[in-house]
């Protein structure tokens, strides 16, 4: 499968079509009489399969980005569409609706519901949006996950790769036309970690998602097509088909400082 070119040429003149585009992005957050600017008017897109992570300092405001992109939280100003819809004109209940049936969420917690099983877990979401899902794609989705031994467990007695590969596995059941990634490998170990970026590779290689990526890891960033560095709310530059060397060496140029798993 032929990779979607990455570029940073201005959303109106790609032919690329975009899956994620963000115009003049704007977050701030009130505090009394002062506000505070997060976002700082961000004009960004992100194409249909394609995998970019999204690196910057502690406080740069990666988290505001991706939850602005992903309809968690509305920007001040600006706008947000994905696929062609303007999530900035739903209002709550069209917005959780869009979430829930469109877009794909893992993040560095997991997620899950102790309660519940694998099987359980993977199948919520279709559960809770009146949607069938077949027993042969969850098993499908299990097998390719390397799960299917693990269906039954309750998420508790797994270690913390496997449950962050259901967490992928609940993502990748509902067809997302996104999947959105917040520090996915932060508490895995370097083997776990680099299990769950093959699978978030083959998410866009063979499932056809897009994916976006919030880390602190060079090495996990150089699985993605690209980095977005961010610094203050505002991005500072690109690097297409990223090696570790170079990424690690952007961060020290723009004085980020590598995390604790950086040293993978
Ligand atoms: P990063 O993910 O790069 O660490 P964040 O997006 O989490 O950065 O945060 C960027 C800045 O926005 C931080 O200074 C943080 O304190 C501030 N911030 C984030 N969320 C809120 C909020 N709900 N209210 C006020 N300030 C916030």
């Amino acid at each position: 499968m032929t990779r979607t070119p990455y570029s940073t040429v201005p959303i109106a003149e790609r032919v690329t079509p975009q899956s994620v585009a963000l115009r003049g992005v704007v977050k701030t957050y009130r505090s009394g009489t002062s506000a505070t600017a997060v976002l700082g008017g961000i004009t960004l897109a992100f194409p249909r399969r394609s995998f970019t992570a999204v690196m910057g300092p502690s406080g740069s405001g990666k988290s505001t980005l991706l939850h602005c992109a992903a309809g968690l939280e509305r920007p001040t100003s600006g706008s947000v569409a994905i696929d062609g819809t303007e999530l900035t004109g739903l209002d709550e209940t069209a917005l959780t609706r869009f979430r829930r049936d469109r877009l794909g969420f893992v993040f560095q917690s997991y997620n899950l519901l102790s309660t519940l099983t694998v099987r359980q877990n993977i199948t919520l979401p279709a559960e809770l949006a009146s949607r069938r899902v077949t027993t042969a794609a969850v098993r499908d989705v299990l097998a390719r996950l390397g799960l299917d031994r693990h269906a039954d467990a309750r998420p508790a007695t797994l270690s913390g790769g496997q449950q962050q590969r259901v967490a992928i596995a609940r993502a990748l059941l509902n067809e997302p036309a996104v999947i959105f990634a917040d520090e996915p490998t932060g508490a895995l170990d370097s083997r776990a970690a680099a299990q769950v970026l093959g699978l978030l590779r083959d998410a866009v290689d063979v499932s056809g998602r897009t994916v976006v990526m919030v880390t602190h890891d060079p090495v996990a960033a150089s699985v993605a097509d690209a980095v977005v560095f961010f610094a203050d709310g505002q991005v500072r530059e690109t690097l297409v088909r990223p090696s570790v060397e170079a990424v690690a060496a952007r961060m020290a140029t723009l004085g980020v400082a590598i995390g604790t798993d950086g040293g993978r």
